[in-house]
Formats: C-alpha cells, structure tokens, sequence
C-alpha cells in the first residue's frame, strides 16, 4: 500500500514538474489529472506508438533545435519562430492543421486550439478528439523528424503531416 502511494506520489510530482515547463493556464494537480487520464485512454484505445509520442512530447522528447541549443534551427512549418515544442503548440500553421476536419485533420474546435490543447488537457476535449488528436500530434512527430532528417520528399512538411495523419489512421477513428 505505502509502495503504491509512493509510486504515485512520485508519478504527481514528477508529472506535475514536466507538464509545468509548458505554463499552461491550469493548476498543476489538474494538469497532471488530465495528462494520467490521457495516458490511460491512449494506452487503452490507441496503438503503442500514439501513446508513447505523447509521453515524449510531454516530457520534452522532441529533438528540436531549441533542445539542443541551436537557436539558428527554425519551424520547419515555415514559421520564422524557433524550432521548439514551446513554438509548436502554438505554431499558426500547426494550428491549422489541428483545426482541419476529418479526414484532412483531427477537426480541433478554433475556440479551443492553443496550448492547452494541444498538450490535450483542455477541458472541452471529447475522448474522441483527444483520440484524433493524438494521432494527429503523433503525424506533426514523425513530419517534423522527416523535414530534419533532410528527405527531399518531405519539403512540404504540412502537406506530409496530413498524409501521415491519414496513414496513422488505421481505422481508429472513422467519421
Ligand atoms: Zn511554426
């Protein structure tokens, strides 16, 4: 019993540190509620990969240029902002795509798209959007990591972001 309280106690505290470096606008208790209740649905409802880019976005995990202290490395959206998760919650072009209905995008209502949002803890968040969401966070991942790793068939990264979206699919969500 201690064991377990321990282990959540742990889970809270450090949840709550890593979701702090977002500073968003909720206090840190809910956050780290919302952010466990993510993980749990994702793990039940979402293939392994959706959930575990979760987990790394929460935690910082992107390679960006501002990870590594490379302030010349920009949004490889286009934006002329930093390359940066701070950046990309609230990238204009990101925020785009988020908004696009399905099946162009996972369809995020335009008066909640922000960083709450997109760390999927806003409180108006269907289980379905966060579901759709969360594929869609998980195709910004993988397009982002294909511009920076300099494959020429990535020079659009939005347009590949919703050809990734499409493909990470696979029939979790349907109309
Ligand atoms: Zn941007």
């Amino acid at each position: 019993m201690l064991t377990k309280m321990c282990a959540e106690y742990a889970v809270e505290k450090v949840l709550g540190n890593k979701m702090g470096r977002w500073q968003l606008p909720l206090p840190s208790g809910t956050l780290v509620r919302r952010c466990l209740f993510v993980c749990k649905l994702l793990g039940a409802e979402a293939p392994p990969r959706i959930g575990a880019q979760y987990w790394r976005m929460v935690h910082n995990g992107w390679c960006t240029g501002r990870r590594f202290q490379d302030s010349s490395a920009k949004c490889v959206f286009g934006c002329d902002s930093e390359d940066s998760i701070e950046h990309y919650c609230r990238c204009k072009v990101v925020r785009e795509f988020l908004c696009m209905p399905h099946p162009n995008g996972p369809g995020l209502p335009i008066e909640i798209a922000g960083p709450s949002a997109f760390f999927l803890v806003h409180q108006r968040l269907t289980k379905k959007t966060v579901l759709k969401m969360a594929i869609a966070l998980h195709a910004i991942f993988k397009a982002r990591h294909a511009h920076k790793s300099g494959q020429p068939a990535y020079a659009r990264p939005l347009k590949v972001s919703k050809s990734f979206f499409h493909s990470s699919d696979h029939g979790l969500y349907r109309g």
